[in-house]
């Protein structure tokens, strides 16, 4: 299978880990909490990182070495994410991980985008005091 390949080259050649190697290629090298392009530079590529869509610390090791917990998020949606839980109380972990991965993808956007509203809304204030300082700040 060629993903199997792409994911053996990765960990031969660069040394990823099997988890982030995944992730990559399941990704298609974007986040796949906000789409970015993380092969599109540098910068972009160094903002990778691996997310557990169900936060390693709750769960046990099956879980978080299922693959299908391995999302590969840019380091903004990794923290606006942080250790939000995706599932609901009456779900079984690895039914939901190996049976509908989508649906828990899409809860976590929605959580994601919420919290960039709240992170706007601090950006702007920063913005708007130290812009003001600046403005003021006598010659
Ligand atoms: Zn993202």
């Amino acid at each position: 299978m060629e993903e199997e390949l792409l994911i053996k080259e990765l960990k031969t050649k660069l040394k990823f880990h099997e988890s982030i190697a995944t992730a990559f290629v399941v990704g298609n090298g974007r986040c796949e909490y906000c789409g970015q392009d993380l092969l599109r530079d540098r910068q972009e590529y160094a903002s990778a990182t691996l997310d557990h869509l169900l936060p390693k610390e709750k769960y046990d090791k099956s879980i978080a070495e299922n693959p299908n917990n391995w999302v590969l998020s840019c380091s903004c949606c990794n923290s606006a994410k942080g250790r939000y839980d995706v599932l609901k109380t009456n779900e079984d972990a690895n039914e939901m991980l190996n049976n509908n991965r989508d649906d828990l993808i899409v809860r976590a956007r929605k959580y994601i985008s919420e919290k960039m509203l709240e992170y706007d809304r601090e950006w702007i204030s920063a913005i708007e005091i130290l812009l003001n300082r600046w403005w003021t700040k006598p010659e």
